[in-house]
């Protein structure tokens, strides 16, 4: 039993780091496997060339005859890249991406073929979608799905395969994927915050969201992770008793990094940047063999593909140097865990970014507009932002001795803060010259001084403001950017369409100048949204008391979490911002549900067979040989053994407690599963999982890592924290 234990040991043991190849001057890869613009302007006409472009820019169609040029460049393209296949690659609501290869070949008699790709195939397809996710949406309608193109995510070559990023929805018009609300909601705050920056300087005439995110990930072994059937199964480990070394030390944190980690993250890098993905950043994270890396933020549409195609490269890439990546959000207890901090903002046009305050006065009540609309939005809608990143993974780190907090709070630093609160004071209406002068001078016109060196920073909090950018930090590892991304740019583009109205309102109605009805209504969004803020410690249960007190949502658990996702007030804003209607908003709430019920359905599975088949069967050996040995003193010492033998008759004893305990909590949990699978509510078995399956598994579990402790090493089946967590 324990020997495949051990041969995974000795075959890990002392593995060299893999050669990487191809390790030129970065900036002469970039892109070269993406039919960007820079090829478009090379092999398209200039006709064909525009109308992408107008595609890009204002979502505009493309003519079909345009449509069949294009293809065939692109197809002569991909060819002299070395691709075979085409597909159209898209993000179902699995959270991860998905791709149906078709090859260019094709014969054209029995002795002949040619290398085919047109319009049609470039602009639209039917890949056999009945066994994604839908939540009930093509069973109602009765309708198949379909991919469209996204030109404003270029095409890549991908291996030997053209991708072709896309949405995929029914044929009634339903998103069945996670891209089409994205680009939907990046089309809403385009729209509001366009309006709102042309307050401020009339040549804006589009705003883009940008997002940079930061991938955090665990990288094991791949012969140590694969002989745990929870790593393979479940991504996580499901029981294992921590090392007596930790991450306590913090000597993993920005220490060097191993060589046969930089050869995958050489070799990662390589891949990303060809295929057009600016990597910058990689380091060591807090826990052992915890990493992180970081690209330069892009348009969000662009930087969600990016990171789920970072993603599916890191699990081929790692295969290759012999590490598996676990993306879970926390894939050990007692470690920390993973996070995907979305850093966001919006640029104009013109390449200013409407988060970064300016030098000049005009430009910082630009930014302070910006700023607090955002707070005001995070405010009104935050249960909903703690909504789009619900996970069963993700309830290991928020709201589970982790940071950030299930609670979602905004941080600004104590500078801003006192920019607010000076701006709080600003008079009703109309504004004395005096008052106009103090603002320009003493409050707006200090801004970017006080921000250069507000150096404050404060990690516990779930929505930071960094200088420039605002930083969702609750955005799990694993989960796909897209969701938290549609919800903060709808509730931001809603939140900007009413302070456009009440601005214009303002000006109009009651004749105040333009700067003076942005101050005026910003003033109330500072009083109104006062009690998203918090600078204290996210992490301690003063203010889990505190947030209650205010009326903060703090729900722990995805079930309860993802109701605000269904709530009145959601769909209302999702239907009246045209990013999603009634019918995709709880098809996704359905399929959220059931993947959470199945999810937890899996590990109960998993950790039940363990603990019965793995951990109780190697107990009972081990057991023996205790009682063996007993039997033995008591022959040669007779009556006299006891007193030589009380840590064993202990150890028997102890043994039999956890043995016990273990078996009764594994036939409650699976009773507790039969009786969860038989609700046929989504929201009732989702609800059973978590509030009476999901508990046994810590009583499971503590009986196991007891018995880890116990059982003699070379006996013990499973590879242990110490072995997965230090071999490197
Ligand atoms: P840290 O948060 O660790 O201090 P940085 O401030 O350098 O690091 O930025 C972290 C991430 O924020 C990077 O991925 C970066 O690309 C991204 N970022 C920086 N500016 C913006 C912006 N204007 N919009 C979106 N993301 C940004
Ligand atoms: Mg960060």
């Amino acid at each position: 039993m324990s020997t495949i234990r051990f041969k995974a040991i000795k075959e890990t043991f002392g593995r060299k780091p893999l050669g990487v190849t191809s390790d030129g001057k970065r900036s002469a890869l970039y892109g070269t496997s993406v039919f960007n613009e820079m090829v478009m302007r090379q092999v398209l006409s200039k006709e064909a060339f525009n109308s992408v472009m107008s595609a890009i820019e204002g979502g505009g169609n493309i003519d079909r005859k345009l449509a069949d040029e294009i293809a065939a460049a692109m197809k002569n393209w991909a060819l002299s890249k070395g691709a075979t296949h085409y597909t159209h690659w898209f993000q179902p609501l699995t959270g991860a991406t998905a791709e149906k290869h078709d090859a260019f070949f094709e014969p054209i008699n029995n002795s002949q073929a040619v290398e085919k790709f047109g319009g049609d195939q470039l602009v639209q397809q039917e890949p056999d979608a009945s066994s994604f996710p839908h939540g009930g949406i093509r069973n109602t309608f009765e309708a198949r799905g379909y991919t469209a193109w996204d030109p404003t995510s270029p095409a890549f070559v991908y291996g030997t395969t053209l991708c072709i990023p896309t949405v995929f929805v029914s044929y009634t018009g339903e998103a069945l994927d996670n891209k089409a609300p994205l680009l939907r909601a990046l089309q809403a705050i385009d729209g509001a915050a366009t309006e709102v920056a042309r307050y401020f300087d009339k040549s804006v005439t589009k705003v883009y969201a940008t997002l940079g995110w930061e991938q955090e990930y665990f990288l094991i072994d791949k012969v140590l992770a694969s002989s745990r059937p929870d790593i393979v199964l479940a991504g996580r480990t499901l029981l294992g008793h921590s090392p007596a070394k930790g991450q306590q030390l913090d000597d993993h944190y920005f220490g060097s990094i191993p060589d046969r980690v930089l050869s995958f993250m050489r070799e990662l890098e390589n891949e990303c940047v060809k295929l057009g993905i600016p990597v910058k950043t990689r380091h060591n994270e807090v826990a052992p063999n915890q990493f992180e890396l970081a690209p330069l933020f892009e348009e969000a549409n662009l930087s969600v593909d990016h990171n789920s195609l970072l993603m599916d490269l890191m699990d081929k890439i790692a295969d290759k140097h012999n590490f598996k990546v676990l993306f879970h959000e926390k894939p050990f207890a007692g470690i920390n865990g993973s996070g995907k901090h979305n850093n966001w903002s919006l640029a104009t046009n013109n390449g200013v970014n409407l988060l970064s305050p300016g030098t000049t006065p005009t430009k910082n009540l630009q930014f302070l507009t910006f700023f607090i609309n955002t707070i005001k939005a995070v405010h009104d809608n935050e249960a909903l932002l703690r909504a789009s990143v619900a996970s069963v993974s993700n309830d290991h780190r928020l709201g589970a001795n982790e940071a950030p907090p299930a609670i979602v709070s905004v941080f600004i630093g104590s500078q801003l803060t006192k920019v607010l609160d000076e701006l709080e004071d600003v008079s009703k209406g109309k504004l004395s010259p005096q008052e106009k002068t103090d603002l320009k001078l003493n409050v707006v016109g200090k801004i970017p001084e006080i921000l250069l060196d507000n150096t404050d920073r404060n990690r516990t909090s779930s929505f930071a403001f960094t200088g420039n950018k605002f930083e969702f930090r609750a955005v799990g590892s694993k989960s796909n950017c897209a969701k938290p991304m549609t919800v903060l740019n709808t509730i931001v583009a809603k939140q900007l369409q009413e302070f456009k109205k009440e601005v214009d309102g303002l000006i109009d109605k009651k004749g105040l100048k333009k700067d003076e009805a942005v101050f005026n209504v910003l003033r109330e969004y500072i009083k109104s949204s006062k009690k998203i803020r918090f600078e204290g410690d996210g992490y301690s249960a003063a203010w889990e008391k505190e947030a209650e007190k205010r009326g903060l949502s703090n729900k722990k658990t995805t079930p309860e979490a993802l109701k605000a996702s269904v709530s009145k007030k959601a769909v209302d804003l999702f239907e009246e911002m045209g990013v999603m209607n009634s019918v995709e908003i709880r098809a996704r709430h359905e399929i959220e549900l059931e993947e959470y019920a199945l999810k937890v359905q899996i590990e109960g599975r998993v950790l039940g067979d363990i603990a019965k088949n793995h951990v109780i069967p190697t107990a009972i050996r081990y057991q023996n040989t205790l009682i063996e040995n007993v039997k033995g003193l008591k022959e040669v010492f007779g009556s006299d053994f006891k007193k030589l033998a009380p840590e064993q008759l202990d150890l028997i004893e102890e043994i039999s407690n956890h043995i016990s305990e273990i078996n009764s909590n594994v036939n409650f949990m699976v009773e507790e599963r039969k009786k969860a699978n038989k609700l046929e509510k989504v929201e009732l078995k989702a609800e059973a999982y978590c509030e009476k399956v999901l508990p046994y598994f810590a009583k499971i579990r503590y009986h196991c890592d007891k018995l880890e402790l116990l059982v003699d090493d070379s006996l013990w089946p499973l590879t242990k924290y110490r072995e997965l967590l230090f071999t490197r």
